[in-house]
């Protein structure tokens, strides 16, 4: 049984902000109370204070690679990586995420089941809660199809960039029945902005159809047509998608016109019910799990404060 307690100036609880002061209690993995107001905490509990900090949800990355460790085609040299070498990039993968304030991921496209079998050996505190696919599932037809996992019925949808022969482009009337149909869209947005893309990958994108402002016009228009959005990074892919980059996610979410409180959903409430761990994480609240993030400033006024944690909690423990 480890008691802790946690007073700061503000609380994103997973839906909205709570201002005027909010002291949270943590013991044995778990939130036992969440109290508004000044009030000092009970005695015995050490208390960490964040005088300007805001407490919220330990943050879900919808959509990773852990098996790709974020190197130059990092997707291209995992076909020749043997798999003794996988566990050390995976857990690697995972401590970025963790120091970001990433407390839960969604791993996507594994390698032969590597995450899988990684996920069944190690039942690890210490670590974000892995959710994982496997290999990855697809239209019929469509990329990666070879693989055997093509679908016609589906609840969530993994970049939608609606890629045609005619270009990248989110149609209004695919983002209305994508909203009617409540089917999730994890739209991957965020790069490192100290790293510069290589111009044969800009080029080679660009052959597709795909820019970043065609991206964030596809994020921007799903939302406005009030598509369920979960937030992803695609981290792993390469030198400027590395892992622990969804703060740049959420803060390019919202420089394409989505207010930082929708984005903040997308990446705590939404991301753990698209998870399927909605019961337990995403919220603070009594009852759920103690995963915490602390950050410098309000995130719901200013993104950009995402960039500077002051504490991440994982299972009610500070990671250090
Ligand atoms: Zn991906």
């Amino acid at each position: 049984m480890t008691k802790r307690a946690i007073r700061v100036a503000r609380m994103f609880d997973g839906e909205r902000l709570v201002d005027g002061g909010v002291l949270v209690l943590l013991d044995d993995g778990r939130i036992v109370d969440v109290q508004r107001g000044r009030d000092e905490a009970p005695e015995g509990w050490p208390v960490r204070e964040e005088p300007n900090g805001t407490v919220l949800p330990g943050l879900v990355d919808a959509h990773v690679h852990l098996c790709a460790d974020a190197g130059p085609d990092a997707l291209g040299r995992l076909a020749e990586r043997p798999e003794t070498d996988l566990d050390a990039v995976v857990e690697t993968s995972l401590r970025a995420h963790l120091a970001a304030g990433v407390t839960t991921v969604r791993d996507l496209g594994d390698r032969r089941g590597a995450v899988l079998r990684w996920r069944a050996r190690e039942v690890r505190d210490d670590l974000p809660t892995v959710v994982a696919s496997g290999a990855p599932v697809t239209t019929i037809g469509g990329h990666c199809w070879s693989m055997g996992g093509e679908v016609s019925g589906v609840d969530g949808i993994e970049l939608c960039t609606c890629v045609t022969a005619a270009g990248a482009h989110v149609p209004d009337e695919v983002a209305d029945r994508l909203a009617a149909s409540g089917v999730a869209v994890c739209a991957t947005l965020g790069t490192d902005p100290a790293v510069v893309t290589p111009p044969e990958v800009v080029a080679m994108a660009a052959r597709a159809g795909l820019s970043a402002a065609t991206l964030r016009d596809g994020a921007a228009t799903l939302h406005r047509a009030g598509v369920r959005l979960v937030a992803g990074s695609d981290a792993g892919l390469g030198p400027a998608k590395p892992h622990g980059i969804l703060p740049e996610t959420l803060v390019e979410y919202v420089a394409c016109g989505i207010p930082a409180t929708a984005a903040l959903v997308a990446a705590t409430s939404v991301g753990a019910e698209v998870c399927g761990l909605g019961r337990r994480k995403g919220r603070v609240r009594p009852g759920f799990e103690a995963d915490l993030l602390v950050v410098d400033g309000d995130p719901t006024s200013d993104i950009s404060a995402l960039r500077r944690p002051l504490a991440v909690y994982r299972a009610g423990d500070p990671v250090r």
